[in-house]
């Protein structure tokens, strides 16, 4: 193939979708979304990642791949994660415009012709942005709401609500993300951090068609904690400051006990006062090393420098891979 013939194949559309144990969605999931991109009239890949699943996802992808030339199917060699298979379908994709989308049809494919729109119109990224949080607790939705506020306050970047990862980009946006070569992948806060011009389209997230889902609440608060020490240097620094506080405040008592010796002469009682201080500051220095190590941690992770993910095989859909 002559490199402007192969230029001339390259898909204007790429929909990139992680699966980690999604065998029972992946024949909804197609039987949903081809008639959908069939109807677009622009030429389309569909990349899928198979993150390791226990299931027989990778079977059924393969078996879909039979009758589909359009789906190229990526199997990572363990689980990596969402953030981590999403970057390696980022990675491999060829289109114009990139769709990432959930393998449980939360995201309906129908706001894809919305996307393309709104990106014909010159938009660089278009958000879905969820017009209501079906299926989410009152905790959820408060949890959701601090993590927010506190990663708004604390970093530089501002995070659109009710926005995740289903969205459109032009290929700009994807080459600029990919050249971030960081490990952490805070795919939220990297989407936001690259910038662009932007519009945004509404939709109504569905159930998820079949299985459950792959975070419980102590990945999710995992998550939220990794989101903010990988944008924000705030928790490295307020120690700083919460050390002037409380050292003022410890001189300012010295200072009035010694005073008061002087005055009233030598008084031993206090030794609940001198408990109290110890283990209030032996828990602020323990807390300060956690947060330290937390940083150490990620700097040696970035250090080492491993590849973001593992390939096993490439199914590309003529056989080759
Ligand atoms: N996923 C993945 N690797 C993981 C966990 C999840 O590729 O380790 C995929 C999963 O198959 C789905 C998407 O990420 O396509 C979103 O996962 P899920 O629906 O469980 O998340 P939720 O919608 O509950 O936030
Ligand atoms: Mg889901």
């Amino acid at each position: 193939m002559t490199a402007v013939s192969s230029q001339l194949s390259l898909p204007t559309l790429s929909v990139v979708i992680p699966c980690y144990n999604e065998g029972d969605n992946i024949a909804l999931l197609f039987g949903r979304l081809l008639p959908v991109l069939n109807g677009l009239d622009v030429s389309f890949e569909v990349i899928c990642i198979n993150d390791g699943s226990k299931d027989d996802t990778l079977g059924r992808l393969l078996d879909v791949q039979k009758g589909e030339p359009c789906l190229r199917v990526i199997d990572l060699s363990r689980n990596f994660g969402k953030e981590k298979a999403l970057s390696a379908g980022l990675f491999h994709s060829r289109g114009q415009a990139v769709v990432p989308m959930d393998a449980d049809l939360q995201h309906p494919p129908e706001a894809i012709a919305d996307m393309i729109a709104k990106w014909r119109e010159g938009f660089e990224v278009v958000f879905a942005r969820r017009d209501a949080r079906t299926g989410q607790t009152l905790s959820e939705k408060l949890f959701a709401r601090a993590f927010y506020w506190v990663f708004d306050h604390l970093s530089d970047v501002h995070l659109p609500r009710e926005v995740g990862d289903f969205r459109l980009m032009d290929r700009k946006v994807v080459d600029t993300i990919n050249q971030m070569p960081e490990r952490s992948r805070f795919m939220k806060g990297i989407f936001a951090w690259v910038g662009y011009r932007h519009a945004e389209i509404v939709y109504r997230q569905g159930e998820r068609a079949a299985g459950t889902t792959k975070f419980n609440s102590w990945k999710l608060l995992r998550f939220a904690f990794d989101g903010l020490t990988s944008f924000s240097n705030f928790p490295l620094r307020v120690w700083s400051w919460v050390g002037a506080t409380v050292s003022s405040l410890a001189f300012l008592y010295i200072v009035f006990r010694l005073i008061r010796t002087m005055i009233w002469g030598i008084d031993v009682p206090g030794y609940e006062s001198t408990l109290m201080s110890v283990l209030f500051l032996g828990g602020i220095q323990l807390l300060t090393l956690g947060i330290i190590g937390d940083y150490l941690g990620r700097v040696f992770d970035e250090v080492k420098g491993r590849p973001l993910f593992i390939i096993r095989q490439l199914y590309e859909p003529d056989g080759k891979g």
